[in-house]
């Protein structure tokens, strides 16, 4: 897949070669960029070896062009969202966890999601409605 990856503020592209970058934020206010693997359910992480994260802490995830805040507000506080360009033009939502080590990504098309990682089962219930 050759999907891109946009800003749904800006619409700059976010991937660049073969990582989706971010400007990350911690709760003690400490910032880094992190490189998050273009490829859905793949949840390794780039980063400097001096920005650390912790398992279960909520690091808010900002676009690097334009700083906007991603947080899925209209679906969950812990969740951001991006745009994903398929080969064919087609637009999706992309939402990704922002808890750190939390493994679940959402594809939303239309009224249906797509899940991955091992954690999808804690957002969106059976029955949700898009
Ligand atoms: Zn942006």
């Amino acid at each position: 897949m050759k999907n891109d990856y946009l800003c749904p503020f800006c619409k700059g592209h976010l991937k660049v070669k073969n990582s989706v970058i971010f400007s990350a934020r911690k709760p003690n206010g400490e910032r880094g960029i992190l490189l998050l693997s273009p490829e859905l359910g793949n949840y390794s992480v780039r980063k400097h070896r001096t920005f650390k994260l912790e398992d279960g802490v909520k690091t808010d995830l900002y676009c690097p062009i334009c700083h906007a805040n991603l947080m899925a507000q209209n679906y969950n506080n812990n969740l951001a969202r991006i745009i994903s360009i398929d080969e064919y033009g087609e637009e999706n939502i992309i939402l990704i966890s922002e808890i750190v080590g939390e493994r679940c990504t959402y594809v939303i098309h239309g009224k249906q999601v797509d899940r991955f990682g091992d954690d999808e089962p804690n957002y969106f219930g059976a029955g949700t409605e898009f």
